[in-house]
């Protein structure tokens, strides 16, 4: 294949508050795993999904995904980007790597076509975003009064899939984890090295389950989909 899935699913999600990972959690019949990794087999261009989990997990080889002879799976690291690399590391040699987290379940298939139609004019890549719509405030350091009012117009909130050269994404990512950069996505390890990844505006109901309030969030938005 072309192109190379990852979905990092090695965190623990300690924001949940609840017994299992969040990507372990359920909306309707799968979990959210199922669901952001059904979202990703269902694009013709994406056969192959590489899965970064947990050296603990115990609930993946319980998922019927399991026997999916599409997706492989690998040990994550400490960091997300670790567990990136890890995938990176174990996928054959493809142009172009999808990367999308296993927490984010609503990603419309339009966005996907979207940002996979950068691979036709681009060498770099790019990520879904989706433009900031509140006022934002900058606060004074160690205080919460404000310091001053950031400039709305050019911010963007950085969503998943990300797509990169293959190559290019695991140059990045080892540079940034070996001089110990702070990554928080992929598109950080390209910017990290001077590159500069392009914004494709996604939908912003392709959010990341992060807080125990996004699971009913997600379910709706999930039903919304399929009607
Ligand atoms: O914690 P956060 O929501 O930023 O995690 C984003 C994604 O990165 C999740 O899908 C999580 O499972 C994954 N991750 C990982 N390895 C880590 C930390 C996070 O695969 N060490």
């Amino acid at each position: 294949p072309d192109i190379i899935a990852v979905v990092p699913a090695a965190g623990i999600g300690s924001r949940m508050q609840s017994g299992r990972p969040k990507q372990y959690l359920t909306i309707g019949q799968s979990t959210i795993l199922e669901h952001s990794i059904a979202s990703l087999l269902a694009h013709p261009a994406i056969n192959r999904v590489i899965v970064a989990l947990s050296p603990d997990d115990n609930y993946f080889q319980q998922l019927p995904l399991a026997g999916d002879s599409r997706i492989l799976t690998v040990t994550g690291g400490k960091q997300r980007a670790d567990s990136v690399l890890a995938g990176l590391q174990a996928a054959e040699p493809t142009e172009w790597a999808l990367v999308h987290d296993a927490a984010r379940p609503c990603l419309a298939a339009e966005d996907l076509s979207r940002l996979l139609a950068v691979s036709r004019h681009s060498r770099i890549g790019g990520i879904l975003a989706a433009p900031v719509r509140d006022t934002m405030k900058r606060s004074e350091p160690g205080k919460d009064a404000i310091a001053h009012t950031v400039e709305r117009e050019a911010l963007w909130h950085a969503l998943t899939p990300q797509l990169f050269p293959l190559t290019l994404l695991r140059q990045c990512l080892e540079r940034a984890l070996n001089e110990g950069a702070t990554i928080t996505d992929e598109a950080s390890a390209l910017e990290y090295c001077g590159y500069h990844p392009e914004l494709i505006a996604g939908r912003s109901d392709n959010i990341k389950v992060t807080r125990p309030e996004d699971l009913a969030l997600a379910a709706f938005y999930l039903t919304q989909r399929h009607n």
